[in-house]
């Protein structure tokens, strides 16, 4: 494997974890080498031809005194001298030759040791040096080999694959891919999101919670159709399958889905994964890995929870959407502080006494160029990018403010109606934003309402429950909005409390003119009374719906007849 130059980034890693100190101070060690410091002084010479030379003066210069002191004495005439000191020199020469020949064969273990770590610090090289000899320099050679390749699997481990699942990382995936674009497959690369992963963070402690996400990774590698499968970041992850024409392809991945949205579980707990998926294939215009993961990301983007399917596929369309949302992102995190937002106020009425017994905050957006956005237009998407949060406190504290304000001028709004949506209902500040918001304004609990939807119960019933009681504990009503028009699960209905529910305006737009809506509202009439909990009928634009609903039972209205949601400021009027 091909690692990139990452020498720093791993010493610093491995240095961080390191809990013992170096063992032998260096110190000590260079002052062992006392010759070795003054011979590496001589750069001429190469460290075998220093071995060399010292080996050579070490057998010669003793010897060599030894015969012409012994000669002197013996009064050998000078050419005996000469000649015995020939042949001398010449047996010398051979026997030492012979020697050093052996003795540089003895150092090449070291030297090819050195040159290995070199290899591999330079270019990552892995050394290949012989491991089978059991003496000092056989096992320094042997330690070497091992310790590098136990560094290099360490590694490559930290630079290629991703701690928590295991998986390949980003840099992998995308090798990978690479890897299987070069050999001529017909691939489309996935991106898939499990949208609701925080949920996992937020409410399981974090063994229950890697427990899950493990089970999820492992599914995901058994599934056949995948080739390569990585993780790109928390809750995103990247595959590879085969392209197998349109109609196929989205057939496979509807059941791929289907299959990792299967509840994942610890024997005590549940989640379950909320999945969007992006497609794109390789074709004329998506030609390498990076332009085909770029536009899976990118059709997956927008794909929305009121999608009809959680899988798109990539084309000019999706590319657009992604864009325009891209931008209005961006001008969604601006508008929170640039004073863009306006909540407007629409009355609930009581039909008996005709008195407002709420009034709903609906949130309004002017764009210093597109002019109002209404809210369906960027509430979703507001959502999908985690603004909804922040934006949600805003909306929390303006109301809170307001609802202060209107007792101070005697106004009488017994309860403000907020809208909160999934993401909000799930963040874990949202009973602290909501005390907060109550505090700053110098109000009381009871002062507010809150309006959700079923798909917000979608998640974990038992932790829907308990935030709703909560809520309910502090004094809050909480309304089931918009029934009828989304699951109308009637498990919500009887699984929770709510003090209030709202029928949908599309049972109630003409009621009066419809024998069939007459009955749906007949029947979610009843099905209130039944249970004692009151009920508003919303988006009444004429009187005779109003009559209607009544004869049938309904108390409270709200809709353009009564008043158009308006700015605060004419909300007495
Ligand atoms: P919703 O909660 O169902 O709000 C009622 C919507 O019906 C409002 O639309 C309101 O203006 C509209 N409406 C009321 N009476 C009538 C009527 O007689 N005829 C017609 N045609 N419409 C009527 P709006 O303000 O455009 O809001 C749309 C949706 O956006 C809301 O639906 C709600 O889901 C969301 N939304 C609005 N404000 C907020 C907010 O502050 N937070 C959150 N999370 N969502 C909000
Ligand atoms: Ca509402
Ligand atoms: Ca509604």
């Amino acid at each position: 494997m091909n690692a990139p130059n990452t020498s720093s980034d791993f010493s610093d890693a491995v240095t961080m974890q390191r809990p013992f100190t170096e063992d032998r101070s260096s110190r000590s060690v260079h002052r062992d080498m006392r010759f070795y410091r003054l011979l590496s002084k001589v750069r001429w010479l190469t460290y075998p031809g220093k071995i060399l030379v010292v080996t050579f003066l070490g057998i010669h210069v003793p010897l060599i005194t030894v015969v012409v002191v012994s000669l002197m004495y013996s009064l050998a005439d000078l050419n005996t001298v000469l000649t015995v000191l020939g042949i001398l020199l010449a047996a010398t020469l051979v026997g030492t030759g012979l020697t050093l020949f052996v003795i540089s064969d003895l150092l090449k273990p070291i030297l090819e040791t050195s040159r290995a770590l070199r290899d591999y610090r330079v270019s990552q090289r892995m050394p290949a040096l012989p491991t089978g000899f059991t003496d000092e320099v056989g096992i320094l050679m042997r330690d070497t080999q091992d310790t590098i390749r136990d560094l290099d699997g360490l590694l490559m481990r930290l630079t290629f694959s991703d701690a928590e699942s295991g998986l390949p990382n980003r840099y992998r995936i995308r090798q990978l891919f690479q890897e299987q674009i070069a050999a001529g497959e017909r691939i489309a690369i996935v991106a898939l999101r499990v949208v609701n992963r925080p949920e996992i963070e937020a409410f399981f402690d974090l063994d229950t919670g890697a427990a899950m996400l493990a089970q999820f990774t492992e599914r995901l590698t058994r599934e056949p159709a995948i080739l390569s499968v990585g993780r790109a970041a928390p809750g995103l992850f990247k595959f590879s399958i085969r392209w197998k024409g349109q109609s196929e392809t989205a057939h496979e991945l509807k059941g791929i889905s289907e299959r990792l949205s299967a509840p994942v579980s610890d024997g005590r707990n549940a989640f379950y994964p909320r999945l969007f998926m992006g497609v794109a294939r390789l074709s004329a215009e998506l030609v390498d890995a990076d332009a085909l993961m770029a536009a899976a990301i990118s059709a997956m983007s927008v794909v929305e929870p009121s999608s009809d399917s959680n899988i798109y596929f990539y084309s000019v369309e999706t590319e657009k959407m992604a864009r325009q949302r891209f931008h209005m992102d961006q001008e969604l995190r601006e508008a929170i502080g640039t004073d863009q937002f306006q909540l407007h106020y629409q009355p609930i009425i009581d039909f008996a006494n005709k008195k407002v017994v709420s009034a709903e905050a609906l949130l309004r957006w002017y764009h210093p160029e597109r002019g109002l956005i209404p809210p369906s237009d960027f509430i979703p998407l507001a959502e999908a990018a985690g603004i909804i949060v922040p934006l949600g406190a805003w909306i929390l504290k303006t109301a809170c403010r307001q609802a202060a304000a209107w007792s101070g001028e005697l106004i009488n709004v017994p309860r403000i109606a907020i809208n909160i949506s999934a993401r909000q209902f799930r963040d874990p500040n949202l009973l602290a934003t909501i005390d907060e918001a109550v505090a700053a304004a110098g109000i009381t609990h009871d002062r507010l309402k809150l309006e959700i939807t079923e798909s917000v119960l979608l998640t974990d019933i038992r932790i829907a429950k308990r935030t709703i009681g909560e809520l309910q504990g502090r004094g809050i009503t909480v309304s089931l909005d918009d029934f009828g028009a989304e699951y109308s699960n009637l498990r919500y209905v009887a699984n929770f409390n709510f003090d209030e529910m709202k029928v949908d305006m599309m049972f109630v737009r003409n009621v009066d003119l419809d024998d069939r809506l007459k009955a749906i509202c007949t029947s979610i009439v009843t099905l209130s009374n039944g249970l004692g909990i009151p009920i508003v009928a919303e988006g009444v634009e004429r009187p005779e719906e109003i009559a209607l609903l009544h004869s049938l039972g309904c108390q409270m209205f709200q809709g353009y007849f009564l008043s158009r949601p308006v700015p605060a400021d004419e909300f007495p009027a």
